[in-house]
């Protein structure tokens, strides 16, 4: 009798550690990129996510340091040399980005161009915090606009790198913390940790599960009040938003934020919000800044043309526009809002109501 209760217990043990519900779930959290990074591992012992996650800080240090615009590191080397169009050979911290950001810069018909950094220092988003700043010169844009800088005119050779036009100034803003929180999934991973939650200010990717249990992730309304949706998590997924509400100025009674449309050199109009899933962050960094710039009408386009099939979009008015894709993924909460339901992202067939 004894026997035949220990054996269950024993049973239940091993039932239970199969699945870690024992197991607390670590949380940290640092600053780097101007924003908090929450961490949160599952399923790890204590000393095996504290050391991952204490690897994970530097990594984002690192990076940080590197691509700061507007320190003299790396980067800020890269756009000297960029400027007076000598060939030399990038910093490795530098010359992944530029691959990367050439191609989706391709594919986002330019809408997402990180070689628009001199328009950025214009506006001053280079600011963690622009409030008090103005609008730069209607001329000074147009001029900017009109150099036409883009990530097609790095001509990269190897490990070299030479503009051919000298306007281009690299910003990473806009896809840099994706491809930081690739390189530290990536690294976590390579530390055995199978689940995990890794959250640049709502920018996240999510891997694994909460004891079986898939992530279930909130996505802000565009005014900053509550949540707008929920999205479960499936395997690993990153879920990248960008929004008008996230760096902005005001001057003489009128916004201006932080996603510029490099065609017109003027924050994009149109949009409030865009949430993106994709599985790699980078991709879903830099589509979410390319399909607010691309706005309601042009949004569709670009995301097939980025191979991105989750989309949300929230419009001026406040409507929301998304793929039926995404339909399925989301648990909206605001069900009261006007809502446009896409065409299917893949194949070419077309809703039929
Ligand atoms: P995100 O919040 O990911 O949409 O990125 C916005 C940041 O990217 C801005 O603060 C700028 O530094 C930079 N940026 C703004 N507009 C663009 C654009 N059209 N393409 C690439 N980078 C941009
Ligand atoms: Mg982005």
């Amino acid at each position: 009798m004894r026997k035949s209760a220990l054996y269950t217990v024993l049973a239940l043990l091993l039932q239970l550690g199969g699945c870690y519900p024992d197991r607390p779930v670590y949380t940290d959290r640092f600053l780097a990129f101007g924003t908090l990074v929450d961490i949160t591992i599952v399923g790890a012992s204590q000393q095996q996510a504290q050391e991952a996650a204490r690897a994970v800080e530097e990594d984002f240090l690192k990076m940080h340091e590197a691509w700061h615009a507007w320190n003299p590191g790396p980067l800020g080397r890269t756009n000297e040399q960029l400027a007076v169009g000598i060939q030399f050979p990038a910093p490795p911290m530098i010359l992944p980005l530029v691959k990367s950001g050439q191609a989706l810069s391709a594919r986002s018909r330019h809408l997402f161009n990180p070689a628009v950094g001199h328009l950025i220092d214009a506006w001053g988003f280079h600011d963690d915090n622009p409030e008090g700043h103005h609008p730069p010169p209607d001329a000074m844009i147009q001029e900017l606009v009109l150099n036409n800088p883009r990530m097609s005119d790095i001509r990269i050779e190897g490990i070299n790198l030479q503009s051919s036009n000298p306007s281009v100034k690299l910003d990473f803003g806009a896809f840099g913390k994706g491809y930081g929180i690739d390189l530290a999934v990536k690294h976590l991973k390579e530390l055995g940790i199978k689940n995990a939650i890794l959250n640049t200010g709502g920018d996240l990717r999510a891997f694994g599960s909460r004891n079986g249990i898939p992530w279930n992730i909130a996505i802000r309304r565009p005014d900053g009040a509550g949540v707008i949706a929920t999205i479960k998590v499936s395997g690993d997924e990153s879920i990248f938003t960008s929004g008008d509400y996230e760096r902005y100025f005001s001057w003489r009674g009128k916004r201006y934020h932080h996603i510029i449309d490099p065609r017109t050199g003027y924050p994009a109009e149109g949009t409030r919000s865009v949430t993106v899933i994709h599985p790699d962050s980078t991709t879903a960094d830099a589509a979410a800044t390319a399909l607010f710039v691309a706005g309601p009408d042009m949004w569709h386009e670009i995301a097939r043309d980025m191979g991105i099939e989750f989309v949300m979009l929230i419009d001026a008015e406040g409507a929301i526009h998304m793929s039926p894709e995404m339909e399925q993924r989301l648990e909206l909460l605001d069900t009261d809002r006007k809502t446009i339901i896409s065409p299917p992202m893949t194949g070419s067939g077309t809703r039929g109501s």
